[in-house]
């Protein structure tokens, strides 16, 4: 069917935080990895291209975007998203300002708006200033990320040296009064030239009040959850016709393998969780690895009942890490463990498994990319920010659900397993 929404996300786990949040709605939400090399066809209609552009050079960015762009309005796509992180990661350079200049000109629209905020997940904005949880962004652990460090909190100061045009404000008292004054406050900022407009939101209601003024721009900027209320606006107007195709939840066999390469606080407590429950699991050390390879891995899978849902981690603890790491760099490390569970991908894949659970962001793209893995679609909610979604893989239908570091709770692989049952 038309798209009737085209997203772009700045990175993956972004990009199934946003589908995830456009499904809700009941309606069929399309993930693409990449800009696909094919002209659109059994286009979802809302579809949504996954970037890796958040900390690429500012030129590769835009071209990449604008490659995406370019996909979309040829699914049929009029109105656009583009997503980037709910903590604004970016540098004085890019690449949120550069991006949404180059969308706004080759859509020829005159303004659009900023909400990074997620009030579920702490992140507010007020006199256009971010918080994370009560700390303002520059006091929040974003002031150390190694590659995008964030030491202002203020959204137009830090948007104004990535634009050339005029940055300006609706706040949260305008958005307090409702859908018509935000509208009127955009109307008077564009008659004074403000091309770019950072809109405070502190809860879910302001969001609405958002996503209602501004449904009908051709383009809007911000974290997922200012898109959510998108759906259910299109379907109340006709946008969106009442039988658009629902998200389809296809059965697929209940052989399961799981796969965990992250290394957080919240992935170790879901491994430890689950191996205390019994589950088969096999650890891999990545030494162990560099010395002998992937074999006794492989043969370890093979002997498995992939009914009994196996799991297979590169997961440890801090000290475990680093030795690892001292021995073989980060690098070498990381993609040793990553090849190594794409390759028991493949394997679980061959032998059967049409379930599969992934943890980690990297290990997330290696895996999609072993198992040849470029659509998506998207399916019920596991936990905030992660849903199971459904692909083909060497011609087979496959459940695929991909979790990033902390997300989900304690008993994640087990709830990801019931959840597909219950669907
Ligand atoms: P997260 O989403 O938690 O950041 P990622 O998969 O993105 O998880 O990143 C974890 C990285 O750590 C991956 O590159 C993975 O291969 C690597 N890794 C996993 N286990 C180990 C280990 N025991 N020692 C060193 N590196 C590891």
């Amino acid at each position: 069917m038309t798209t009737v929404l085209g997203c772009i996300a700045d990175d993956f786990t972004g990009a199934t935080d946003l589908a995830g949040l456009l499904a809700r709605s009941g309606v069929r939400v399309s993930l693409r990895i990449g800009v696909p090399d094919s002209p659109p066809t059994e286009t979802a209609a809302f579809e949504v291209i996954a970037l890796k552009s958040r900390t690429a050079p500012v030129d590769e960015a835009v071209d990449e975007t604008r490659a995406a762009l370019t996909w979309l309005q040829a699914a049929g796509a009029q109105r656009f998203f583009w997503k980037y992180c709910s903590t604004f990661d970016s540098t004085p350079e890019g690449n949120i300002g550069p991006v949404a200049e180059a969308l706004m000109a080759d859509l020829g629209c005159d303004q659009t708006i900023y909400c990074p905020a997620f009030p579920e997940n702490g992140r507010a904005i007020f006199m256009g200033n971010l918080f994370v949880g009560r700390q303002p962004l520059a006091e929040s652990p974003m002031k150390d990320h190694p590659l995008t460090p964030m030491r202002d909190s203020n959204l137009m100061r830090l948007l104004s040296p990535q634009v050339s045009r005029p940055v300006g404000l609706a706040d949260r008292l305008t958005v307090a009064r409702g859908p018509e004054a935000l509208r009127a406050a955009l109307g008077e900022l564009q008659a004074q030239g403000v091309a770019h407009v950072v809109v405070d939101a502190v809860a879910n209601e302001d969001l609405s009040v958002i996503a209602e003024a501004c449904r009908d721009m051709v383009l809007m900027t911000g974290g997922s959850a200012v898109a959510m209320p998108l759906p259910a606006l299109y379907l109340a107007d006709g946008t969106l016709s009442a039988d658009a195709p629902k998200a389809e939840r296809p059965t697929v066999d209940a052989k399961t393998i799981v796969l965990s390469g992250s290394c957080s606080a919240m992935t170790n407590a879901q491994v430890a969780d689950y191996t205390r429950r019994g589950a088969p699991a096999y650890q891999l050390d990545p030494l162990a690895l560099a010395e002998n390879g992937p074999q006794p891995a492989l043969d370890w899978l093979a002997g498995q009942d992939l009914g009994a849902a196996p799991l297979i981690y590169a997961t440890a603890n801090p000290e475990s890490v680093r030795a690892a790491q001292e021995k073989l760099g980060v690098a070498g490390a990381g993609e040793i463990v990553e090849a190594t569970l794409s390759a028991c991908a493949v394997a679980a894949r061959d032998a059967g498994a049409r379930r599969v659970i992934v943890a980690g962001g990297e290990t997330s793209g290696a895996v999609t990319k072993a198992l040849g893995v470029s659509q998506l679609d998207i399916g019920t909610e596991i936990a905030p920010g992660v849903p199971w979604t459904y692909c083909h893989s060497d011609g087979q239908q496959i459940a695929l659900t991909l979790k990033s570091g902390n997300f989900g709770s304690e008993t994640f692989f087990t709830d990801a397993q019931a959840k597909l049952e219950a669907a």
